[in-house]
């Protein structure tokens, strides 16, 4: 990671007092980005440690208006952050590791120094879960995915499980049966959460299997997968696989809200507590926008339209304090 601002000219660093810092670079992020950069406000943005967010993970978004054929999602956010830039935003690829609100203007702090900043923009996103197994975290990488569409490729010809029963999970396992000659999905109940056509495209696809309450207990093999240890969620009785050759995990995300829980309002899991038809934290002049504080919709256009209430309520937020 580099401090080194990205694009733009040698005076665009940060500067002693910062109107508006804004933490992720996902499509919250850029939108607020935009928007208090046509505002004048000339924000700071740190990337953090996954620029441009979970659509940079993903292939064809087809649901962002305004893409009549769908766009790939680095190219919709290559295209955000360049039209944020256009408007004066600064770019540092950085993350934030906390903030202290005890005096105004704030102060926060980065992997790589700390800065002072008279509002803050949260906008950090989620990420996928993983499902505590003993042998996961060894095998992330070598079998173990939550990313179909970044490691899908490297399945060719071999059968793999989907864990999960959203619309991840119906999607990830139609996706990955380019790849597969077998997808088993693996439902801890005896019903799928996913929406109806997802669920008909799972089941109208004759290389899904779907297996009825089952979990997984453990991912086996030294160095790669090769197979998995599943239990009946009714009866505990465990069974091995070892046909399974890769194991896609598609049980929903967790905030990135850990800098900030300490100081801000956050529900049980984590979500950023953001007033009602308002991005406004518990703090005065700290927003939260996108799928750090949004457990429901958590689509790009509502992650980018929150993103846009934030810079107008922080615009509006300093022209009260008279700073702007
Ligand atoms: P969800 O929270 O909707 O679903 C998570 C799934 O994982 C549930 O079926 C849940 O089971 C299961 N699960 C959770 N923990 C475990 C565990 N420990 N073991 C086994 N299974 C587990 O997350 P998604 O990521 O699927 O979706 C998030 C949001 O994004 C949703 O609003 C969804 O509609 C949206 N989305 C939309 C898409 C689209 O429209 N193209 C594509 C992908 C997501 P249980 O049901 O039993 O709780």
């Amino acid at each position: 990671m580099s401090t080194a601002p990205s694009p733009g000219p040698a005076d665009h660093g940060p500067r002693d007092i910062e109107n508006v810092v804004i933490f992720g670079s996902g499509p919250a992020g850029l939108t607020a980005a935009l928007y208090a950069a046509r505002a004048n406000l000339e924000p700071l943005v740190y990337e953090g440690i996954e620029p441009g967010g979970q659509l940079m993970t993903t292939t064809d978004v087809e649901n962002f208006p305004g893409h009549e054929e769908g766009i790939m999602g680095p190219e919709l956010m290559d295209v955000m952050k360049k039209q944020a830039g256009r408007f004066g935003t600064r770019f540092v690829l950085d993350e934030c590791t906390g903030i202290d609100v005890s005096s105004w203007p704030y102060t926060y702090k980065t992997s790589q120094g700390e800065g002072k900043a008279r509002t803050i923009i949260i906008a950090t996103g989620a990420s996928a879960r993983y499902l505590g197994l003993p042998n996961e975290i060894r095998l992330r990488g070598h079998g173990v995915s939550a990313c179909a569409t970044c490691d899908g490729f490297f399945f060719r010809g071999v059968e793999l499980a989907v864990v999960g029963g959203g619309d991840s999970a119906a999607e990830e396992a139609t996706f990955l049966t380019k790849f597969a000659s077998k997808v088993h999905l693996l439902v801890r109940r005896d019903e799928l959460r996913a929406s109806k056509i997802m669920q008909e495209r799972v089941f109208a696809n004759d290389k899904v299997v779907v297996h009825w309450h089952t979990e997984v207990a453990d991912v086996l093999g030294p160095a790669e997968v090769e197979g998995i240890r599943v239990r009946d969620a009714r009866t505990g009785e465990e069974t091995d696989w070892p046909h399974i050759k890769g194991l896609f995990l598609a049980i929903g995300h967790t905030p990135n809200s850990k800098a900030f829980v300490e100081q801000l309002d956050h529900h049980d899991n984590g979500y950023l507590i953001t007033k009602p038809d308002s991005t406004a934290t518990n703090v005065p002049g700290i927003y939260a926008c996108g799928d750090v504080q949004d457990s429901v919709y958590r689509q790009a256009i509502t992650a980018a339209g929150s993103g846009c209430m934030a810079a107008l309520e922080a615009e509006r937020w300093l022209a009260e304090q008279g700073t702007h």
